[in-house]
């Protein structure tokens, strides 16, 4: 039944028998830096890959500070408490999202509440935002709380879904009106920016991924993105044990985390940074190449940028006509060789979610029953 779009997929990565959905390009000077990590002793938490890497990432992305972290989870986890998300708040999200998303707010001691996503962006819908608000709360002494709980409102976590920006201006701007946080969880949209402006600089923290399988890779890794240099310098003091800068003695001030990323991951993001904006433009040309051919495919929906956005493209993803499509598709392509994936099963389905509170999610579910990600590599 869809032969002629495994066929075209197969083509498109060369017939190399199989295709997997996303792997990693390593063609610069990867092993370079890690050998001078391997030579100099300084694979762990001393050596210049880390400053560096936070630097050139900075620079990149317009950030006045980036500070780099083991994964996008702790990255994610950080920015939240930085934002002062604490116990029995609750943090607006989206159901359709990666695990992270929720476990961070859940590492806080907060609680997720689950709003819609927008048709166009698989993101944070900032109507949906603002009709929960409206309904379900109210500010007190310039604070926001939710009438039901009884418990304050502390911030809203967007997510760039598959590095496609969501409306994050609109989205910002029901925040300020209703004195919420912003924490942009910008793990997918490295490269990705809004009417020009990079993802996760739109609030007062961001959160980067740098993950195996994401459009560069640490190994493992993350950045938390800060236009505000005060308290990027705080998140570096916390992600690292909250040592108190001595010569020789171990003094903190802080209950700290050992949230530092290693020189060794560090080496690995500076190769990989040089070649960020060929990665995205290969990303860029295979979703021109799939949007071209299934404008020609019955019943298959490619999906593109959001106007006045700039994506990365990371995980390409169609929409079928509904469930039972979306499951023979991803049976068939993956008893022929194209890796394929549905999207995430939605947070307020899992068990340690299912009782958070959230809003109609019609738009949720909907891409729930008929997004599958479809190979994505980069195909230099
Ligand atoms: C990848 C990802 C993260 C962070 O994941 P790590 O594997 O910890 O780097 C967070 N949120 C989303 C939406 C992600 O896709």
């Amino acid at each position: 039944m869809y032969e002629k779009t495994i066929n075209f997929i197969k083509e498109l990565y060369g017939n190399v028998g199989f295709v997997p959905l996303s792997v990693p390009k390593f063609i610069g000077n990867e092993k370079k830096y890690l050998d001078e990590c391997i030579d100099t002793t300084f694979v762990s938490s001393v050596g210049k890959f880390v400053d560096r890497f936070e630097e050139v990432v900075a620079i990149y992305t317009g950030a006045k500070r980036a500070v780099a972290c083991v994964n996008g989870t702790a990255a994610l986890h950080m920015a939240l408490m930085l934002a002062g998300v604490g116990r029995d708040d609750e943090v607006l999200t989206q159901a359709l999202t990666f695990i992270a998303t929720c476990n961070a707010i859940i590492y806080t001691g907060a609680h997720p509440v689950f709003i819609d996503v927008d048709r166009n962006t698989m993101g944070l819908s900032p109507d949906a935002l603002k009709k929960w608000l409206e309904k379900n709360a109210e500010i007190r002494n310039g604070q926001c709380y939710n009438k039901r709980s009884g418990r304050r409102v502390r911030a809203c976590v967007p997510m760039h879904t598959f590095g496609h920006p969501v409306l994050i201006e609109e989205i910002a701007a029901v925040c300020a009106e209703w004195h919420i946080e912003l924490v942009e969880d910008a793990a997918e949209s490295v490269c990705s920016r809004y009417k020009g402006k990079h993802t996760g600089l739109f609030g007062k923290v961001g959160a980067l991924s740098f993950n195996g399988n994401k459009t560069i890779t640490t190994g493992g890794g993350g950045m938390i993105l800060f236009m505000d240099e005060e308290l990027g310098a705080l998140a570096k003091h916390l992600t690292t044990q909250a040592k108190v800068p001595h010569r020789w003695e171990f003094r903190h001030d802080f209950i700290g985390y050992n949230y530092r990323m290693p020189n060794i991951n560090a080496a690995l993001g500076c190769a990989q940074l040089e070649h960020l904006d060929e990665f995205v433009a290969d990303k860029r040309q295979t979703a021109k190449e799939y949007a071209d051919f299934f404008k020609n495919i019955d019943d298959i929906y490619f999906f593109t940028e959001p106007e006045d956005c700039f994506s990365n493209y990371w995980l390409n993803a169609v929409i079928l006509k509904d469930k039972k499509a979306q499951q023979e598709f991803l049976q068939e392509t993956n008893d022929n060789g194209v890796m394929t994936r549905p999207i995430w099963e939605l947070m307020n389905r899992l068990p340690m979610f299912e009782k958070c509170e959230h809003d109609s999610l019609e738009n949720t579910v909907w891409f729930a029953d008929r997004v599958v990600n479809i190979p994505s590599s980069v195909r230099l």
